[in-house]
């Protein structure tokens, strides 16, 4: 059921009995009752839902049906012959209800098609089948534009017509094939002779195809066909002498999510009429307008939730700021309230849905940034959750760049290392004009897609510029800002006034042009972990998913009050959603993140250097009191420790399904054993299926600086690093924006686990895993 919701995502639910949506955890407002869709004679004043299909009749007659026609008309009225044989007719051809209050549906579809009466037995199905027909069924869908995201052959459907179950697997599979034609097994003597002839017709080649692929027609079976008569039922009903035989006794699983080897099974998709809209953003505030589409047949106000729109929403700001994916949860949707003065829409794969009361209202949304967004659904959840100090960095990080282009000036190992060298630097954190300027591009200098980093980082405020001046009173060195350069000068250590050079402004014993980084660049170990944060983002946001495959909402690190005294921080959350070129997208991801910057591990050598340094004691206190110390080689800080784990866990606890992202910009010979075997244990308890949701508990997926510092796309990176690397990109080449399959190949590549499909056999058959 939990499948069959997922795959059509329905915007709302109706009973055919009271009770049935019961447990389904479906909004209760959204669930229907037929007497809630089915106005009653005289009752127009009614709160009902849906578009009466009156308004659509009427249409098509003034504008067809009311004119002589040249052509007869192929519409029929079709009612079985016997009794047992209605489900089935209905089925097929449409049906309406016989209460007396309803009985204006049938009048109004006589009265404006003159439909041809058909008393339905086999021979006549066989007929119609031969000669075609337009039901009621199809009348109902006239203004619907149907597109079929389905490439399968024709399928004869041999059914039980006296079997419900085989007439909602036929309802269901018609709604997702394009060409299905049912069969009753008890006509079949009638019908044979039209099957034998649909096979053999439809053998020819398929066109466009240069490989000489034919069109075979599928003879599949229902469920209620014992399978012991089937090979009889082929052989002696449909079995033609040319080689077009194909025969299937099961059916397809709908239900189930397609592997990612195959090609996606999907809903078609229903359009009464698209529009493109372009809004400009011209405030802070990110407004958009728009107009909504309506049927054009719909009479002006009727009932409630006549139509749906549904919007797409594609950021072209370039500022990786708007939030465009949102967690599709249609069945009780927890997306933040962004419709000025109206219900929340709904997130599906389709887009976001609305329901426009009346014609020609337009849409007034103000659209939330990623980190609202996110928060605003955390706590429609029930969570509180406030920015974090280290997410308060990141964010600025990526806002001062003006998004992950920007970013992406500092993605590289070299370069971060000096911004946070800068940043410990006593007195200015500064770096002279050339220094800076020439270590970045020493670092750039073999990569086409950085050779803008220092430009970016200068022009875009990552660092200031400012004029280190000599004080003449006690010669020490003072930057000042461009803006605070003047004839009388400051000094930062004497705090006494000394004059600009202004005989001699260029002589570099005097002055030295110099950058200063500045707001969350200035700030201590590795911007507070704010690099290694933002390069995670961005390579979910640019790398993972090139060329705009996937939509990513981003939120910088957040602190999340799960229960009393339990506040567990993320270093950053992402509603991460992969896009399909043609049909609907991926359910969207939930992604919480760990992010480390590099492990620092010193000499013993090293130490009283790095003491001057970080706490600025004077050098013989500082080789004092690394004298002390016994150990050789220090690990400082920044490794994943059991804290990290067990967080990271208690998120996917709460949510389900949540992927889990370790992030360090460190090489992967860098991660020890300890943080190796930690997260090892957690992948493995991730790696769980979870029948109910039909998908692993919590893939763990890691990042390394190779992934971090990355300048195109992760199959090239990973082409180019060579060796395993290479290899297990190659494998996955296609499917590599998928975070569940890059789980497990980085698990592989990084914590030298075996693939899940290994493990899982090795498992079943009772072997412990390696
Ligand atoms: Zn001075």
């Amino acid at each position: 059921m939990n499948g069959y919701l997922d795959f059509f995502e329905p915007d709302f639910i109706v009973e055919a009995e009271p009770g049935l949506a019961g447990g389904l955890g479906f909004d209760t407002a959204r669930v229907l009752q037929y007497s809630d869709i089915l106005t009653r004679e005289g009752d127009w004043n009614r709160n009902g839902h849906g578009l009466n299909v009156l308004d659509l009749y009427s249409n098509l007659y003034r504008n067809e049906f009311q004119f002589a026609r040249r052509h007869e008309h192929d519409i029929v009225d079709a009612a079985p012959e016997e009794q047992a044989y209605t489900g089935f007719s209905a089925c097929l051809f449409g049906a309406f209800p016989k209460e007396p209050d309803l009985a204006y549906f049938n009048r109004a579809f006589a009265d404006a098609f003159d439909p041809k009466k058909v008393s339905l037995n086999g021979g006549r199905l066989a007929m119609l089948y031969g000669s075609g027909f337009t039901s009621a069924l199809h009348l109902g869908h006239s203004e619907i534009e149907v597109q079929y995201h389905d490439h399968h052959d024709p399928a004869l459907f041999v059914l039980d017509a006296h079997q419900p179950r085989d007439l909602i697997d036929f309802w269901n599979l018609r709604a997702v094939r394009r060409h299905v034609i049912p069969v009753p097994v008890q006509w079949l003597g009638d019908l044979s002779g039209f099957c034998k002839e649909f096979i053999t017709r439809n053998f020819r080649p398929l066109p466009g195809n240069p490989h000489g692929v034919m069109i075979r027609v599928n003879v599949m079976f229902a469920r209620s066909i014992p399978t012991a008569d089937i090979e009889q039922l082929h052989r002696e009903n449909f079995h033609v002498d040319v080689d077009a035989n194909v025969r299937q006794d099961w059916y397809p699983s709908i239900w189930r999510p397609s592997p990612r080897f195959t090609v996606r099974a999907m809903r078609p998709t229903l359009s009464g009429a698209q529009k493109t809209f372009d809004s400009p953003i011209a405030t802070e505030k990110l407004e958009i307008r728009f107009e909504c589409l309506h049927p054009g047949f719909a009479e002006e106000f009727g009932n409630n939730n006549r139509w749906a729109n549904v919007i797409k929403l594609r950021d072209w700001t370039l500022r990786d700021q708007v939030a465009t994916a949102f967690p599709c949860d249609y069945k009780k949707p927890m997306a933040p309230y962004f419709r000025l003065g109206s219900a929340r829409p709904l997130a599906t794969t389709e887009g976001l849905i609305i329901f426009p009361q009346f014609k020609n209202v337009p849409e007034h949304w103000e659209m939330p940034d990623g980190t609202a967004a996110i928060n605003a659904w955390l706590q429609a959840s029930g969570i509180k959750a406030a920015l974090s100090d280290a997410g308060r960095a990141t964010q600025q990080i990526i806002q001062t760049l003006g998004g992950f282009a920007g970013v992406a000036s500092f993605a590289h190992p070299e370069i971060v290392k000096l911004l946070n060298e800068i940043s410990r630097r006593p007195i200015s954190r500064s770096a002279h004009h050339h220094e800076f300027r020439n270590r970045i591009q020493d670092a750039t200098r073999d990569d086409a897609w950085k050779r803008s980093s220092f430009e970016t980082l200068v022009e875009r405020n990552a660092v200031e510029l400012g004029l280190e001046l000599k004080c003449t009173k006690c010669s020490s060195w003072t930057w000042s800002p461009l803006s605070q350069l003047g004839y009388e000068m400051k000094c930062g250590m004497c705090f006494r006034p000394f004059p600009f050079p202004i005989s001699d402004p260029s002589a570099s014993s005097k002055s030295r042009w110099a950058y200063r980084v500045i707001g969350p660049f200035a700030l201590p170990d590795y911007a507070r972990g704010g690099y290694s944060a933002s390069l995670s983002i961005r390579f979910f946001s640019k790398i993972l998913s090139g060329h705009d495959r996937a939509a990513v909402t981003w939120s910088a690190g957040q602190e999340l009050d799960l229960a009393l005294n339990n506040k567990i921080e993320a270093d950053f959350i992402l509603w991460y959603q992969r896009k399909q070129s043609f049909g609907n997208d991926y359910p969207t991801e939930l992604v919480f993140g760990e992010a480390k910057s590099f492990r620092m591990t010193l000499p013993k050598s090293k130490v009283a250097e790095t003491l001057v340094a970080e706490l600025g004691i004077n050098k013989s206190e500082a080789q004092r009191v690394a004298e002390v110390l016994r150990k050789d080689v220090f690990r400082v800080k920044d490794a994943f420790v059991p804290e990290d784990i067990e967080r990271m866990k208690a998120l996917a606890i709460r949510f389900p399904g949540s992927v889990l992202v370790f992030s360090t910009m460190k090489q992967a010979d860098e991660l020890s054993k300890d943080e190796i075997d930690l997260i090892s244990d957690l992948a493995i308890w991730g790696r769980e299926y979870v029948d109910e949701r039909r998908q692993t508990r919590a893939p763990v997926i890691i990042l390394t600086g190779t992934e971090l510092f990355a300048s195109f796309s992760l199959h090239e990176t990973w082409k180019r690093k060579g060796g395993r690397h290479a290899q297990l990109g190659e494998a996955i080449r296609g499917h590599a924006d998928n975070v569940r399959v890059l789980a497990d190949m980085t698990q592989q590549l990084y914590l030298g686990m075996p693939p899940y499909v290994t493990w899982l056999e090795a498992r079943r058959r009772g072997v412990p895993p390696t």
